[in-house]
């Protein structure tokens, strides 16, 4: 029995906070704070709607610690589920340190004026939640966060040892416009307009933007041109899978995106610094990302799926291995059932289900951690109870 706070009302925020009202017995209270309260609103109804569950809602500025540590105060939680921006995931750690509650987030902290995600920001909190004696779980998403954990099983059950890495993130869906992003479009352009980046032989490689392809067969989906990106789970993976002699991330994208990316970046509007407009600073991608459709309004009408897994290479019992872990979700399956598109919904559903690690005490240990620094097996059998059911390949 438990009562959480999620932080965030957008599109992960609303598949949380769905799927924390389908397991009653561990959620038994739930509290969905955002900015804007009326985004809140509005999903708690069609939660009420769908599982005849009431959640509180509250308006909260997430950047600000004093509000925060207020509304934590009031609301009791046992964890804060932090589903906002990444912007966000050091104020409301400091609000969860003085107010004395566990925290969770979906992707590493950021600094809103430098395009870089690194985890030393958030690995420099380890003291302080170890000598509050509270747990930090970070990186509860797909990618971050399920990936992990597909390690995580494969060095505990699969392999004795791990060499070659690959994570591999497929949609293959359509949301019929022209340029859209599946999750909020500021920090997913921020990602994507960085240099590629992969880990071999214990150094980092570095290399132009999506000038690394990999035509790779996804499950359920087919042959998709893959680029090579530079993304968070790498940092963690290399310091914790044993015995790794590279890691590299690859996501698809369709030409028409690519196209419009291409323009914007050279027409300057994808920017992260401030640009004088008739005496009005205004900040290129900001703007953009008000232009471009919301991504929690993506869900209806999306169609296709999206197949995203872990290609592992290694040994075992002297014999060399390689196999691909992965699940496949349809978009128009997670619109019927929570509202959502997939991949808001393939995020949404490992944050409801790290949350529960953590409250029924499987997870919970002072300090701060990543995911495949845990028990993948409680994990991976609520990926399969909770609709993000994952099979094994053999390549
Ligand atoms: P959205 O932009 O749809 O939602 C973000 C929400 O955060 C908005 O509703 C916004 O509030 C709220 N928010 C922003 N700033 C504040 C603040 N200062 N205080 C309170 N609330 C705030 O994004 P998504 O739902 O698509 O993504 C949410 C998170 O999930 C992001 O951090 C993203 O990086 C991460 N993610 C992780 C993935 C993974 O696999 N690990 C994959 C996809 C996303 P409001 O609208 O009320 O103003």
């Amino acid at each position: 029995m438990g009562n959480v706070l999620i932080v965030g009302a957008g599109g992960v925020g609303r598949v949380v906070a769905h799927k924390c009202a389908q397991v009653p017995e561990v959620f038994e209270q739930i509290t969905l704070a955002s900015r804007t309260v009326s985004k809140c609103d509005e999903i708690a109804a069609s939660i009420k709607e769908k599982t005849g569950r009431t959640i509180d809602t509250a308006a909260v500025d997430a950047d600000n610690v004093p509000q925060m540590v207020a509304l934590i105060k009031k609301v009791k939680p046992d964890l804060v589920l932090n589903v906002a921006l990444p912007y966000q995931d050091l104020p409301i750690m400091d609000a969860c340190l003085e107010a004395g509650v566990d925290y969770l987030d979906t992707a590493n902290y950021e600094p809103k004026d430098e395009a870089k995600f690194e985890y030393k920001w958030q690995w420099a909190y380890q003291d302080k939640f170890k000598d509050a004696g509270l747990c930090a779980l970070l990186g509860s998403g797909f990618d971050p966060g399920v990936t992990n954990v597909f390690c995580a099983y494969a060095q505990k059950e699969l392999f004795d040892e791990i060499h070659y890495i690959d994570i591999l993130d497929c949609n293959a869906g359509d949301h019929g416009h022209p340029f859209a992003t599946n999750f909020n479009p500021e920090i997913n352009i921020r990602e994507i307009t960085q240099k590629g980046k992969y880990w071999e032989d214990g150094n980092w490689i570095e290399i132009e933007p999506m000038s690394q392809t990999w035509d790779f067969d996804y499950p359920e989906v087919g042959v998709r041109k893959s680029f090579l990106l530079y993304h968070e789970e790498e940092e963690s993976l290399v310091q914790n899978i044993k015995g790794l002699m590279r890691i590299r991330f690859w996501m698809t994208f369709g030409q028409e995106y690519l196209t419009h990316l291409r323009v914007m970046q050279n027409i300057g509007i994808t920017g992260i610094e401030p640009v004088d407009y008739n005496g009005t600073p205004v900040v290129p991608i900001e703007f953009l990302k008000r232009l471009l459709p919301d991504p929690a309004s993506l869900a209806k009408g999306y169609t296709g799926k999206t197949s995203i897994g872990t290609l592992i290479e290694g040994v075992k019992d002297g014999k060399p291995k390689k196999v691909f872990i992965y699940n496949v979700c349809d978009h128009a399956e997670c619109n019927k059932e929570v509202g959502a598109q997939a991949v808001s919904y393939t995020t949404g559903v490992p944050a409801m289900i790290g949350a529960m690690m953590l409250m029924t005490g499987k997870w919970k240990k002072p300090g701060v951690w990543n995911m495949e620094q845990n028990d993948p097996t409680p994990f991976m059998e609520k990926l399969n109870i909770h609709g993000l059911p994952w099979h094994i390949k053999e390549m």
